[in-house]
């Protein structure tokens, strides 16, 4: 039976295209920064995101990491939302690894946080407290049905940190999912922050790796912080040529996924005991809950798996599924099937 993996875009492989390019790679040693296929693929990330460097990590999670390590000394404050991945999903790595202080405010069901929660939070220069030093966003937002951040409320937050002399680094694991999905160009994004991480192996199908852009200066420190938490790595750019292919090649078919997730959404909405508010979801990622009386959460992901859908369960109630390359409509269509087949079965 072919399974139908909706857990996450991670499950993406990579094309013919990148496993080509992957094996015929020009490489040399990253760390002595002779390795001419991360150079590309790090200066066509930096042009792409109108950033001045960028450097290559193994994950979100390091890329995150080592920003956060990048403009925080120890006991340094960082306002960011309490659904945030570098909040919820990252081992702690901010407050273990750097000694850096989360300061969680709510997130908005739009991934956004108020602008005067933020305000509120910024805190006095008074010994007794730690001192803020920077706001992260995520775009888009993961734990927010993966909702795209708009342009202007990205400039707002910038603005409202220029004020308070603050910095501010964006999540964009998918953030080129936030630009199909406006249909604008990602520096309209990246103007409003000064450092972003992007993942190439989520929609983007890349096997490995993040980047992390910024200025130049914040990049040559961020390299320091690389290779203290393990990151600098060797001939990596069997790695990177599928971040060129993927950078070249994958961004416009995002719409297609954003196009299944719609189309899987409505299916969904449609079967009795699921709720779902189709009109949430604007990218890659769906949200629906089982009702409490028809079936939980971690029942209906165990009865999908025996019909080949494979999704998450969240919490009691909810699941998540998330489209990406290699689903096609037919495939939705067979995971919206399985769903009604499993709870229609009771
Ligand atoms: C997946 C994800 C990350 C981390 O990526 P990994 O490569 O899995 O470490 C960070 N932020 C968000 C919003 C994500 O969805």
């Amino acid at each position: 039976m072919k399974k139908i993996d909706l857990r996450s875009d991670t499950v993406t492989l990579p094309t013919p295209a990148m496993r080509q390019a992957m094996a015929n790679a020009e490489l040399g040693d990253d760390v002595f920064g002779d390795d001419p296929t991360i150079n590309r693929l790090e200066e066509i990330a930096a042009q792409k995101l109108n950033k001045e460097a960028a450097v290559f990590v193994a994950s979100g999670t390091m890329g995150n990491l080592v920003a956060l390590l990048t403009h925080c000394g120890r006991g340094d404050e960082v306002i960011l939302g309490d659904k945030a991945h570098s909040f919820r999903a990252e081992a702690g790595g901010m407050a273990a690894l750097g000694g850096i202080h989360p300061m969680p405010l709510a997130n908005q069901p739009d991934g956004t946080l108020k602008l005067d929660d933020i305000r509120s939070a910024i805190r006095p220069d008074d010994e007794h407290y730690p001192k803020t030093r920077l706001i992260v966003l995520e775009n888009t937002h993961n734990a927010c049905y993966g909702t795209p951040l708009l342009p202007a409320y990205m400039q707002a937050v910038f603005a409202l940190a220029r004020e308070n002399n603050l910095r501010v680094h964006t999540d964009g694991a998918r953030i080129f999912n936030a630009a199909v999905a406006q249909n604008v160009d990602v520096r309209e994004f990246t103007q409003s922050t000064d450092s972003i991480s992007f993942c190439l192996s989520k929609g983007l199908s890349c096997p490995v790796g993040s980047l992390l852009c910024g200025p130049r200066d914040f990049i040559a420190a961020a390299r320091r912080n690389r290779k203290a938490v393990g990151g600098g790595m060797r001939q990596a750019g069997v790695l990177a040529a599928a971040g060129i292919v993927a950078l070249e090649t994958m961004i416009d078919r995002l719409a297609e996924d954003h196009a299944h997730a719609k189309y899987l959404a409505e299916q969904l909405a449609d079967i009795p005991g699921i709720d779902l508010d189709v009109d949430r979801v604007k990218t890659n990622i769906v949200f629906f809950d089982a009702q409490p009386n028809v079936m939980s959460a971690p029942e209906l992901r165990k009865r999908l798996e025996r019909e080949g859908v494979l999704i998450l369960d969240t919490n009691a109630t909810r699941l998540r599924a998330v489209t990406h390359y290699g689903i096609e409509r037919a495939d939705v269509e067979d995971a919206a099937r399985a769903v009604k087949k499993v709870i229609g079965n009771l």
